[in-house]
């Protein structure tokens, strides 16, 4: 991986004609995207403020998207009062630099980390390791996926394409290159697991001088930084290493406590389903050295193509989203294709609005992103920040339609343009298709081949409309009651 993009990735189109061929990650995506969309409903319907809670927090991602560069250097100065130093990251490359050289200050070599979808976004772990640092995963999905050199198929559950006997197999064969090894009789029962992780993962929290770590959201007016997990893992980075280290989006800043009170009420519900999730650690710059927590504490503010995305009047709500995943477990699409089709840490939906913003549509992967969805709006009517992923689709659908891709397409609307432009031209080709309807193909040749793979054809009749209207209707539509009578037969006739 490197900058979040997953090297070599096909288009989506081809990555998952592969993935929708696998049967066991469609029985497990499919058994987990259920239950997580059904607990999910449940909690949501307990709420009968729901549609407030999200109207409110549209309106304040809205607001503080509107004031960023304000809310940012409220944010510094606060950070910056409270002990805490920050740095800012234009890009992946600097992001990455700022850590490495805070990380070979302190004197160390290696780092416990926070699940963090933007340390994952720059690739960080490699660059890290590129400089001699090892980056140790503590978040139980993160550390299957990093045991199994795998990559991360879902924002919440990273492992969600893993079983319980795939997990068995990752931690008996792989734990110990990377510390302590797995008890030889290691089973599959969830509770083994989660212990054979556990013991593993203490030897490290307890060693560790230096954690990475991202934030869910920022609170300008304190300086605040808040970490909601579900595992205590975090708990563990946030409090126990001497150097923090947070890289975070510029759009996860928040102006104000009363501000969080809506997301840590919508983000809960909309992604594990709980009422209130089980750790919620918040802080803000250092304690210092008599302190419990860190006495060293970078925060990294990071661009990385979001002021890009800011710049689009459509596709800046993206900015808005508060990473629940809600999107991805109801999504049709994704629950067929699983999230590495994706090409990104961002998969499903909200991967297939944010992802070509942050990296452009240059690619073939990212310019075939706003094309995996069928629109059928279910993402937006779950998203607890009311984005309208369908609405962003279709206009990045356009950007990337217009900048010379999709020549076939263009190459057929402009045909079509011409013939329907020449009624004669247009009667003969009808004529044409309705005499060779017997010897045409079932399916389209070449690239039109993709379209008929998922449907039919639709037949053609032996003669053209217009050519049996004037064999069965030439002059009746003269005169009003004439008309009105012959359209009454017509009715009849077609029957
Ligand atoms: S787009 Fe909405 S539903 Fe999807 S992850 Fe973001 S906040 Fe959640």
């Amino acid at each position: 991986m490197s900058g979040g993009t997953f090297l070599g990735m096909p288009s989506f189109p081809a990555a998952a004609a592969k993935s929708t061929r696998d049967r066991r990650l469609r029985a497990n995506l499919s058994h987990a995207t259920r239950i997580i969309r059904e607990k999910r409903a449940r909690a949501v319907a307990e709420l009968a403020d729901w549609a407030e809670l999200r109207a409110a927090g549209r309106a304040i991602k809205d607001h503080t998207l509107r004031h960023l560069d304000h809310y940012l250097i409220q944010l510094e100065a606060a950070v910056t009062a409270a002990g805490g130093t920050v740095h800012w990251a234009a890009d992946a490359a600097e992001a990455n630099r700022i850590v490495a050289d805070l990380v070979l200050a302190t004197g160390e070599r290696e780092v416990v980390k926070v699940k963090s979808m933007a340390t994952q976004e720059i690739g960080l772990n490699e660059a890290l390791a590129a400089e001699g640092i090892a980056a140790y995963e503590t978040d139980l999905a993160e550390l299957i996926v990093q045991l199994g050199d795998d990559r991360p198929s879902h924002i919440l559950v990273p492992a969600i394409h893993r079983n319980r006997e795939e997990i068995r197999e990752i931690f008996a064969g792989r734990m110990a290159a990377w510390g302590r090894p797995a008890p030889e009789d290691l089973t599959d029962d969830p509770a083994q697991l989660a212990e054979a992780a556990r013991l593993h993962l203490r030897e490290k929290f307890l060693r560790a001088k230096v954690a990475v770590s991202g934030a869910n959201f920022m609170v300008a007016e304190t300086g605040t930084l808040v970490v909601v997990e579900s595992e205590g893992n975090g708990r563990m980075c946030l409090t126990l290493p001497e150097t923090l280290i947070s890289v975070v989006g510029i759009e996860k800043v928040v102006p104000s406590w009363r501000d969080l009170e809506v997301f840590l009420q919508t983000l809960p519900r909309s992604s594990t389903a709980e009422r209130m999730n089980p750790y919620t650690s918040i802080w803000t710059g250092t304690l210092g050295p008599e302190g419990d927590g860190p006495s060293a504490f970078h925060l990294v503010l990071l661009d990385n193509g979001r002021t890009t995305a800011l710049a689009d009047r459509v596709g800046r709500q993206a900015l808005r989203c508060i990473r629940c995943s809600a999107c991805l477990n109801v999504c049709p699409v994704y629950e067929r294709a699983g999230g590495h089709a994706y090409g990104s840490v961002y998969p499903g939906p909200i991967g297939a609005i944010l992802t070509p913003q942050l990296r452009g549509t240059t690619s073939e992967i990212d310019a075939s992103l706003p094309f995996a969805s069928s629109l059928c709006g279910a993402c937006y009517d779950v998203c607890p920040v009311a984005i309208d992923i369908p609405e962003v689709l279709v206009h990045l659908r356009e950007q990337v339609a217009g900048q010379g891709g999709h020549r076939l397409e263009r190459a057929a609307v402009k045909a079509a343009g011409f013939v329907l432009d020449h009624p004669g031209v247009l009667a003969a080709g009808e004529r044409l298709a309705g005499r060779a309807r017997g010897v045409l193909p079932e399916r389209l040749p070449g690239p039109g081949r993709a379209w008929t793979d998922s449907r039919d054809l639709p037949d053609l009749p032996d003669q053209p409309f217009r050519d049996w209207w004037k064999k069965n209707r030439s002059g009746s539509s003269a005169g009003s009651s004439a008309g009105s009578s012959s359209r009454s037969r017509s009715r009849k006739d077609s029957r």
